[in-house]
């Protein structure tokens, strides 16, 4: 089983699943052919603990990247299987816009945070 390492130094004992690998290959290579930057890890997969702890982080206003309060059913989570159906990336804001926008146009299977009631345009999702 591989690990997955996000920039907060979290390693988690599991994997993306075959669309979220997908999704982070199509953005590598999309950015690489238009000169932007490279897409950045800030959050791929979280334990319950993790994820406790991250609310608790939300309450009491401590950041961490968050914008907004983590989900207890979040598909950062690994399921049964230890897949992992969510990542968050850590670029800027506007780089979030471009490719978010790009994704939720053209490919079926994925959820764009930035869409979202109370928007997260770090978050992309595997839909289903
Ligand atoms: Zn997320």
């Amino acid at each position: 089983m591989a690990a997955i390492i996000d920039v907060r130094g979290n390693i988690t004992v599991a994997v993306f699943s075959p669309r979220m690998v997908w999704l982070w290959e199509w953005m590598c290579l999309f950015t690489g052919l238009h000169g932007l930057e490279s897409p950045m890890m800030l959050s791929g997969a979280r334990t319950e603990a993790e994820q406790q702890w991250l609310r608790k982080c939300w309450d009491l206003d401590m950041g961490f990247g968050l914008s907004y309060r983590p989900a207890l059913d979040s598909k950062h989570i690994p399921d049964e299987h230890s897949m992992v159906y969510a990542f968050d990336v850590a670029n800027a804001e506007e780089w979030c816009l471009n490719i978010g926008l790009h994704v939720s146009k053209n490919f079926v299977n994925y959820e764009w945070g930035g869409e979202w009631d109370r928007p997260d345009v770090r978050h992309f999702e595997e839909r289903g």
